[in-house]
C-alpha cells in the first residue's frame, strides 16, 4: 500500500475542525477531521519517514543485549521490557498495511 506523498496541510473550516488536504496526482482531497486528528494526520507522512530513519540499521534491543529476540511477547506498555525498534517497527507495518 502507498500513501498519497506528503507534504499534508490543514486548513481552517469554517463549520469547525480542520480540513485535511492531501495533493493527489494534481488534484486535490478534501476532508474535514477534528482539528487535533486532522493535525495528526497530516504530519503522518513526515513522522513515518522519520521513524524510517530513526531505526534504520538499529537492531532489536533485546537481541542488542543478549535477552531472548521475541518482543511480540511483551506489550508495549511493559517499560521494563519494551523494545523501541521492534514498536516502531510495528508501527510502521500498520502505517504501511502490512
Ligand atoms: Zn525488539
Amino acid at each position: 500500500m502507498i500513501h498519497t506523498p506528503g507534504p499534508w496541510k490543514t486548513a481552517p473550516c469554517a463549520g469547525g475542525g480542520l480540513l485535511l488536504v492531501r495533493p493527489n496526482s494534481g488534484q486535490i482531497s478534501l476532508q474535514i477531521f477534528p482539528a487535533a486528528d486532522a493535525t495528526l494526520i497530516a504530519s503522518a507522512p513526515d513522522l513515518l519517514a522519520a521513524l524510517h530513519r530513526t531505526i534504520d540499521g538499529e537492531p532489536c534491543q533485546r537481541e542488542a543485549t543478549g535477552q531472548d529476540a521475541d518482543c511480540d511477547e511483551y506489550a508495549e506498555y511493559d517499560t521494563w521490557n519494551w523494545c523501541w525498534v521492534c514498536a516502531a517497527r510495528a508501527a510502521i507495518a500498520r502505517a504501511e498495511g502490512a
